[in-house]
């Protein structure tokens, strides 16, 4: 070896508990320690890689790395070692690819930055085809621009940290992505950002101030992510899977559109707006709990499942969500205001001081129900069929009709599959204890005549 061509020093040994298919992945194999393949200046014992960032020229450092990205994308690679572009454990001070290149076509090659520290970097504008993008583990300090950057190949940022402000805006992502695990600290704008690729994944990521993914459209894996200060999801199109993601800050998904998403065990701590959301099929908050209320109200949607969640004071005024799912959800202070509630299950929710005037409940199931001070007025609907039509604000047609049943009566339908007589009657003395609170003579009279005719019936069986 001459002179010139010195072996860097560089070791990187990796933190504990690397997972070692993550090592493999960058090329780290040889006792999980990565020895730097590249050459040194006369007389240094290390690259200008892994130089002290205050003993070098980040210009000439990054216009070094982009050299080597021109020539294994002209085809030069075959002079050039696998290992050209793998820059493991680096320390660089800013890190600004975009003001020398416009697009990195490395066909289907690495480039690694696995473990490295950086300044600053940016990537805006630039289009990537790669086989794989590695920035695991790696710490960005200052500001990282990636807006407008499109990722033809695997891009990982797993177990990164991002220390400054971070931007993604309007990056398109074609293959897959992991976030798996990142920290960002500063405000992360994924606003416009269009995940196309496989998997989009950010299981783990915590966020400590603002998260912007307004506009954005995808189906990330958003599970267990912690949103510390604040999460924008409106305008977005979503097909997302939050379980037991925690909100610490507001939550907005004003206007978005989810065509499917779970929400199971999620905690929002802060307001929480899902005003206008689009939902078009099953969307699901099993055991959700939204500390600072939730508004749905306008909501139009048949399926929303909401099972052991915890939505005091929710907003649900106006919406039109039949056959919900609210079974052992509490809904104290909900407001339900002119809301279609046709089919519902309410068995075993707590509607405490909930607000139900206006509401439609015909064909609700309202077993174990709990309705102390709840509100009810002339228009509040609670008996009847599930496929009655409505007109909220109408007065009601007579509660004495033969029709006004509960879901449990055997009268209900033809072969009622929910029959139980002992159920419906319960429901009755329930309904007539609300509508004798809330002067409603017609209900209550129904009620009772109905639960007479229902034990007599009890009695004839036996
Ligand atoms: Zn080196």
């Amino acid at each position: 070896m001459s002179m010139a061509e010195e072996a860097c020093t560089f070791v990187y040994e990796p933190p504990n508990g690397t997972a070692k298919s993550l090592l493999e992945a960058a090329g780290i194999t040889e006792n999980d320690i990565w020895h730097c393949p590249h050459h040194t200046k006369k007389g240094d014992d290390l690259c200008c890689f892994h130089k002290p960032v205050d003993q070098k020229d980040d210009a000439e450092v990054t216009e070094e790395i982009a050299n080597r990205i021109q020539a294994v994308s002209v085809g030069d690679d075959e002079v050039l070692a696998d290992n050209t572009l793998q820059f493991v454990g680096a320390k660089l001070g800013s890190l600004a690819l975009s003001d020398y290149l416009d697009e990195i076509d490395i066909a289907d090659r690495r480039l690694t930055f696995f473990g490295s520290t950086i300044g600053r970097t940016n990537w805006t504008g630039l289009s990537i085809t790669a086989g794989n993008v590695d920035f695991q583990n790696i710490l960005i300090d200052g500001l990282a621009r990636f807006s407008n950057t499109t990722f033809d190949c695997e891009t990982e940022f797993r177990g990164s940290k991002f220390n400054g402000p971070t931007n993604f805006k309007s990056a398109t992502f074609n293959e897959t992505v992991e976030f798996i695990g990142v920290r960002i600290a500063g405000y992360a704008n994924f606003s416009n950002v269009e995940f196309s690729g496989t998997r989009s994944d950010f299981h783990k990521a915590v966020f400590e101030q603002k998260a912007n993914f307004s506009k954005m459209e995808g189906s990330p894996n958003f599970s267990e992510v912690e949103f510390g200060a604040g999460a924008n999801f409106s305008k977005a199109t979503l097909t997302g899977i939050f379980d037991s993601a925690v909100f610490n800050g507001r939550a907005y998904f004003k206007t978005a559109t989810i065509p499917h998403a779970s929400f199971e065990y999620v905690t929002f701590t802060n307001e929480t707006n899902f005003y206008g959301v689009d939902f078009d099929a099953a969307v699901q908050f099993d055991h959700a709990t939204f500390e600072d209320g939730v508004n749905f109200k306008d909501a139009d949607h048949d399926h929303l499942s909401f099972p052991y969640a915890d939505i005091t004071g929710a907003r649900f005024d106006n919406a039109t969500i039949p056959f919900a799912n609210f079974n052992h959800a509490n809904l104290s202070d909900a407001i339900f205001e002119g809301t279609d509630l046709r089919g519902s299950n309410l068995a075993s929710a707590n509607l405490t001081r909930a607000m139900l005037f206006d509401a439609n409940l015909p064909g609700a199931f309202l077993s174990g129900t709990i309705f102390r001070d709840a509100q009810i007025n002339e228009h509040t609907r609670l008996l009847g069929h599930h496929t009655d039509t409505i007109e909220a604000k109408q007065p009601t047609p007579t509660d004495t009709t033969a029709k006004q049943c509960c879901v449990y009566d055997p009268e209900y339908q033809p072969d009622n599959e929910h029959k139980d007589v002992a159920e419906a009657r319960r429901v009755y003395k329930k309904i007539e204890t609300l509508a004798n609170t809330h002067v409603r003579p017609q209900l209550e009279t129904r009620c009772k005549s109905r639960r007479k005719e229902l034990t007599t019936l009890l009695s004839n069986r036996q």
